[in-house]
């Protein structure tokens, strides 16, 4: 059996070195004598782990000295600040990120429901409330494929907070506004099971009274999040696609092969007559989750089938649409290669030209 082509979109494709580095070392770690999976997270050899895991990522993704990394479970979603907080709305993580603060304060949308949503209103539509605790948005929807390429604009004295589950080191990230910025570890940085929060060091204590320890910034940021057991192996997977990304040559070199890898994909989608389609607003479009329809806007279901069977029969694996939105997606994180995605497009081209003879 050889490996597929993995464009899902997540858990999603780890580089095959790191996982080799991984399995070479899963007996033995280091000569600590045992398995990364049996070591006390509180131990020296873990501590340097963590350590050196949260100085890579701040190395690579270029953090500011007045924020904080910390290692946390279970999404950022439980973890909120203050009675209020706006939400930007552009698809169905930041859709549930509100209907999940809204159990716990006064979320409120900055522009009404649309339905098909294909793109981000302009600002001048938005309703921002100045007394926000933070604008919450979504830097890219790994369903929609509706990607923010810069930061959205935020009234002064509110706090950004980002979602970037889908984009971690896709591409650099400016951290100008931001208050606090998470994404869990399972599609650009490795594997399932750990979220990173970087928060600003001001905002740190402020939280609710009632939310749980777990979900506190503080209480991780003063137990150097191991105040319970975190996610000890994915940490260390987070650790190797780290050392991955920095001999690859760091977010500027990613976002330049990512570009080129969504460019060869877009370019056969507009291409094609809209036998592709992708309904999504050109300055929006995601460079990391491509969905598309095939057989005109509203998609064939019968020709996308074929598709995924023709795909499946190619070794591609993981091109089928969410169920929300139907049709295709293609994930291209990090660790898809140019020469991977190259094969997508070739199927794309082929299976074109044979319905269309
Ligand atoms: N935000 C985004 C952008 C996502 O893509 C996902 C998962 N696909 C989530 C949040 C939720 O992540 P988790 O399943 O780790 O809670």
């Amino acid at each position: 059996m050889t490996r597929k082509i993995n464009f899902g979109a997540g858990p999603a494709k780890i580089p095959e070195s790191v996982m080799e580095k991984a399995a070479s070392e899963f007996m033995l770690f280091g000569n600590t004598g045992v398995s990364i999976l049996e070591m006390s997270h509180r131990s020296a050899d873990f501590t340097a782990i963590i350590e050196e895991t949260k100085a890579l990522l701040r190395e690579l993704m270029q953090i500011p000295d007045n924020f904080e990394v910390l290692f946390m479970h279970g999404g950022g979603t439980g973890q909120f600040a203050a009675s209020s907080a706006d939400y930007l709305v552009t698809g169905s993580w930041s859709d549930k990120a509100f209907k999940e603060a809204q159990k716990y304060l006064d979320a409120r949308r900055v522009f009404p429901q649309v339905k098909p949503i294909t793109t981000v209103p302009p600002v001048d539509k938005w309703e921002r409330n100045p007394d926000a605790a933070y604008l919450y948005y979504c830097a890219n929807e790994t369903i929609h494929g509706i990607e923010f390429f810069d930061a959205p604009e935020t009234l002064p004295g509110v706090p950004l907070v980002a979602d970037i589950s889908s984009t971690f080191l896709s591409r650099p990230f400016d951290f100008t506004n931001h208050g606090v910025v998470l994404g869990g570890t399972q599609k650009n940085l490795g594997a399932a099971g750990l979220t990173v929060a970087i928060v600003r060091k001001d905002l740190i204590g402020h939280e609710m009274t009632i939310t749980p320890s777990v979900l506190s910034y503080k209480i991780s940021h003063d137990n150097n999040s191991v105040y319970n057991t975190p996610s000890v192996y994915s940490i260390y997977i987070t650790n190797l696609v780290l050392k991955w990304i920095k001999e690859k040559g760091g977010a500027a070199k990613l976002w330049e092969i990512n570009t080129q890898k969504a460019n060869q994909i877009y370019e056969i989608i507009d291409g094609s007559n809209d036998f592709y389609h992708c309904p999504i607003d050109k300055k929006h479009r995601s460079l990391m989750n491509l969905p598309f329809r095939i057989g005109g806007p509203n998609g064939d279901e019968a020709l996308e089938k074929e598709f995924l069977a023709e795909a499946t029969a190619n070794g591609m694996i993981g091109l089928k649409g969410h169920r929300s939105v139907g049709g295709i997606r293609a994930s291209l994180y990090n660790a898809i290669t140019i020469e991977e995605t190259a094969e997508l497009a070739k199927l794309m081209t082929e299976f074109q030209q044979a319905r269309q003879k």
